[in-house]
């Protein structure tokens, strides 16, 4: 059942509105017809079955809801991945896998050692990268959309996040892995929110590791094995979310 995010003012009244661009998805793209029924998601953790409507006269699709249920896929545990802005493929594959996993929250930096250096985001990236979110969220089932925050700078980063995450782990491979595994870190910890912290393809600076420890975060490692940022970026959001049961 094809299915799609839409904003909960759509839907009301038992009837659903679509925007163009998914009108033309349905209508053109994946050529519903009159009566297939769709899943429509309010990013409110509820699930609608609708029956499509083809207006006639404008060809136009919208919907009448046949039935509401709660969304049962997002994980226990909220874990946000901070990552080194770079170029647009790294960004979308991270993206759109973190998202099939289950990360909620998406903290793009810019650092010392990242490819990009301007934590200015243009309007028509941010559009298509949220619709990267939207259709991995619909693909994977996802009951909430993932929330792509603005780029901020490194220290900013590591700050705004701490105050919103009750764990912080920053990975960096120059950590001894016999001497912070990731799973004696989460072992203890009984809260629900985790962030991860990913260095760009150049890695932390010295003074950027010190800054991380001086603001609470801690460093885990992920072996003995040097992952790329991409790789990183989808391996520990996945750790954690394996290691707290989800
Ligand atoms: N210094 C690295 C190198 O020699 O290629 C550059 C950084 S690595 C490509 C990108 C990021 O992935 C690192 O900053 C770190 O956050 C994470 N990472 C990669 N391998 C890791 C490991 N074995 N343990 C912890 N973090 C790792």
């Amino acid at each position: 059942m094809n299915r799609f995010f839409l904003s909960s003012d759509r839907i009301s009244g038992g009837e659903v509105s679509f925007p163009d661009d998914i009108s033309h998805q349905i209508s053109h793209v994946l050529r519903l017809k009159a009566g297939d029924v769709v899943a429509v998601l309010d990013n409110l953790g509820h699930l609608y079955q609708v029956s499509l409507v083809l207006n006639p006269h404008t060809n136009r699709p919208t919907g009448r809801v046949l039935g509401r249920e709660l969304v049962d896929t997002e994980p226990q545990t909220r874990v946000a991945l901070c990552f080194g802005l770079s170029n647009r493929d790294k960004v979308e594959w991270v993206l759109q896998k973190a998202t099939e996993i289950g990360v909620v929250d998406f903290f793009p930096f810019v650092s010392s050692h990242t490819l990009v250096k301007s934590t200015t985001l243009s309007s028509k990236k941010l559009v298509r990268w949220e619709r990267i979110i939207r259709e991995a969220a619909e693909q994977s089932h996802r009951g909430r959309l993932p929330v792509l925050n603005r780029p901020l700078d490194y220290s900013v980063c590591l700050a705004e996040v701490k105050n919103q995450y009750g764990l912080c782990l920053i990975a960096w491979e120059g950590a001894v892995p016999g001497k912070a595994p990731l799973s004696s870190t989460l072992n203890g910890y009984e809260g629900d929110s985790i962030a991860v912290f990913v260095g760009p393809e150049g890695g932390f600076s010295v003074e950027e590791m010190s800054t991380a420890r001086e603001m609470g975060w801690q460093v885990i490692s992920l072996g003995s094995r040097i992952l790329r940022m991409e790789t990183a970026a989808i391996v520990l959001p996945a750790l954690v979310l394996h290691e707290m049961g989800d």
